[in-house]
Order: structure tokens, then sequence, then C-alpha cells
């Protein structure tokens, strides 16, 4: 049992030692490369989020309260959410 343990470990050294380095190398930059990847799909996704955002119209609108508990008495459920973006009562507001 032991000299089937000791010759299992001394085929899995020759097994790591005998793999190319270039394989260590191709996994570590995969990896860099995920992660640079990632990176610019999070910015990508911010950055189209953020234009959705400033798509919503009820910041300028004169039926918006800037009240959390009423944001809008016209359409209280879509004010300030996407549902927003081609709102049919949107009127200007007048400061
Ligand atoms: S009327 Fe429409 S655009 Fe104006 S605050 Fe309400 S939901 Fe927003």
């Amino acid at each position: 049992m032991l000299n089937a343990i000791a010759e299992l470990a001394a085929r899995l050294i020759w097994l790591l030692r005998t793999l190319p380095n270039a394989v260590f190398a191709g996994l570590a930059w995969g990896l860099v490369l995920l992660g640079i990847w990632q990176i610019l799909a999070a910015g990508r996704d911010t950055v189209r989020r953020s234009q959705a955002m400033h798509q919503i119209p009820c910041a300028g609108c004169q039926f918006f309260t800037n009240d959390h508990r009423l944001k809008c008495p016209v359409h209280p459920q879509a004010a300030m959410t996407a549902e927003a973006v081609n709102c049919s009562d949107f009127e200007q507001a007048v400061f």
C-alpha cells in the first residue's frame, strides 16, 4: 500500500516536472486577459446603464415632486424608472 502511494507520488512529481512551462504561462496569461476583459465589460455596462438612466426625464418634469413618498402624482409607479423614458405626460418644469 505504501509502495503504491509512493509510486503514485513519484509519477505525479514526474508529471508536474515534465509539463512545459508554456502551459502554465498560457494559463497565467489567460487569467490576466480574462480579468482585463471583465474590467472592460464592467465599464461598458456602467456606461450603458448611465446612458439609460440619463434618458429618464422626470427630474425636469413639472409633475416631479422630489419627495420619496410620492415622486409623481400622475404616474407614481413609473416615476424615475425606465418606464418614464417616453412618458406622454412629461411637461418641462418652469423654475
Ligand atoms: S409625468 Fe411622467 S415624466 Fe413627469 S414625473 Fe411623472 S412619470 Fe416622470
